[in-house]
């Protein structure tokens, strides 16, 4: 045996080929964002002549720091079984029916596309939503499959307030920089369908005086971060993310960065529900 092969013998015995194989699973988390726009498309993530959208470019230096792998896209039709093996964490910041083409006309989610979504997440997979993630897949007869998964549906939203988002679990790994009270300036949506028995609030959105000047936000503070576990999954949607300077804020970057480690899998779960806890049991 020459020194060649014998070094070959000894690496495959030390099962370094195995090593080399998982090198580029284990180099960092490869992440997806979706914007496809079936209904509105926000501005915040319009494409710009040279292909990129703000959230695109606000996104991309995170991952690089983080080590990840992003790929942006306002293709749907990537949401299937096959390619979605690829991803430790899929993004949404998408609306209106996936499945079909509607106003952005770029490529629908196909028509088993939602089950493979949510077959990937229950296997282990982390989702991420933020704002109009709750305004999309959300036609049917009651919450639709993905509302159920996400834990709420937006219903609509009135003008723009300064808002004050109130941390409700002070020890979560995925919210580590948000404040205990961070008054932002955002548009807020409102939401039904909350899925109360298995989210976990992670923060609430403070009215304030905005009741006495808006009817539709009359109501008791109610969830605007949350998380969830899904079989070995685990989902965070953020309603935050309208307004461009939402992007640009460094404790919403900081954000970013924690829920992207926490739906990858990193740190505990602690998605136990507490809803109850939580809000107001007036809410509707
Ligand atoms: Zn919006």
């Amino acid at each position: 045996m020459n020194h060649l092969l014998y070094a070959i013998a000894v690496l495959s015995a030390l099962g370094f080929g195995q090593a080399m194989a998982e090198e580029n699973p284990d180099a960092g988390m490869n992440i997806l964002l979706l914007t496809k726009s079936s209904g509105f498309e926000h501005s915040v993530i319009k494409q710009n002549a040279s292909g990129t959208s703000h959230v695109e470019r606000i996104l991309t230096p995170i991952a690089k720091e983080m080590g990840a792998t992003l790929e942006c896209t306002k293709d749907a039709s990537k949401i299937n079984a096959d390619s979605l093996k690829k991803y430790d964490v899929v993004i949404f910041y998408t609306s209106g029916e996936l499945t079909e083409t509607g106003e952005d006309g770029h490529p629908a989610m196909p028509a088993g596309g939602m089950d493979d979504l949510l077959a990937w997440i229950q296997a282990g997979g982390g989702f991420l939503g933020f704002h109009a993630a709750t305004d999309s897949c959300r036609t049917g007869n009651g919450p639709t499959p993905y509302i159920k998964m996400i834990g709420g549906e937006f219903v609509t939203h009135g003008a723009q307030f300064e808002g004050v988002i109130k941390k409700v679990d002070g020890e979560h790994p995925a919210i580590v920089s948000l404040p205990e009270r961070w008054p932002l300036q955002d548009e807020w949506y409102l939401f039904r369908n909350l899925d109360k028995e298995n989210m976990h609030v992670l923060a609430l959105l403070e009215i304030g005086n905005e009741r006495n000047k808006q009817d539709k936000y009359n109501i008791p503070d109610y969830p605007m971060v949350w998380c969830k576990g899904y079989g070995e999954g685990r989902i965070l949607y953020n309603g935050m993310g309208h307004r461009e300077d939402v992007w640009e804020h460094a404790i919403f970057k900081a954000l970013v960065k924690e829920h992207l480690l926490w739906v990858s899998g990193e740190g505990p779960v602690n998605a136990a529900p507490n809803y109850t806890e939580t809000v107001p049991d007036t809410l509707p």
